[in-house]
């Protein structure tokens, strides 16, 4: 889903480091996506560059949330590029994420669809929470704290959840499952190896 450039930011978004050099992307399947990733001990010039690589990734694929293990990195970072329930668009870096999700009379599920640029093409429905918090660091240590509605919470959370190892597939039902690797299996001749260091290709 990519993010229209019009919309207006919330106070709330952090700016991103200026892109870096597009990366390709990891996908289900291969280990570092499936265990829990090392915490950020070293806010120095390699994770600088990590982050810049990562956000300039997600750019390229249209994304509107990257984790590091989506680049092939065990850490636990993620970007994020992505609209909130008001429309209002939310960037952000966020380092060792720790996520708070409503409980009890404050906890409502939004079952919308959900897809993930590691499993390129698919999508499907996701019940998930329709509010969450996160706070963590941003890549030179300094605190952050994002509060998300709408898309927005539905992103902290998977963007979380890349960082332990969880993708979505593993919150699904076993036939929506099955249902989303059809789809992907269906249009992964669209996505070249490397993509989107190579581009995807075009419908026929
Ligand atoms: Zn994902």
């Amino acid at each position: 889903m990519a993010v229209p450039d019009a919309i207006p930011t919330a106070p709330q978004s952090r700016a991103l480091p200026e892109p870096g050099d597009v990366l390709p992307i990891t996908r289900w399947g291969t280990p570092v996506m499936h265990h829990e990733l090392r915490d950020v001990t070293e806010f120095d010039d390699d994770l600088a560059k990590l982050v810049s690589d990562m956000v300039a990734t997600m750019y390229a694929a249209h994304g509107v949330g990257l984790a590091a293990n989506q680049v092939g990195v065990d850490l636990k970072v993620f970007v994020f590029d992505c609209p909130d329930g008001d429309e209002n668009r939310v960037t952000g870096v966020v380092c060792n994420p720790v996520l708070t999700l409503p409980e009890g009379k404050e906890r409502h599920l939004d079952e919308a669809d959900e897809g993930c640029l590691s499993l390129p093409g698919a999508f499907t429905g996701c019940a998930r929470p329709d509010q969450a918090h996160v706070t963590g660091f941003d890549q030179t240590g300094a605190p952050v704290e994002f509060h998300g509605t709408g898309l927005l919470a539905r992103c902290l959370q998977h963007e979380t959840d890349h960082l332990f190892g969880t993708v979505f597939g593993d919150r699904l039902a076993e036939r929506a499952r099955k249902k989303l690797y059809k789809q992907h299996g269906e249009l992964a001749d669209h996505y070249p190896a490397d993509w989107p260091v190579t581009p995807a290709g075009v419908d026929d």
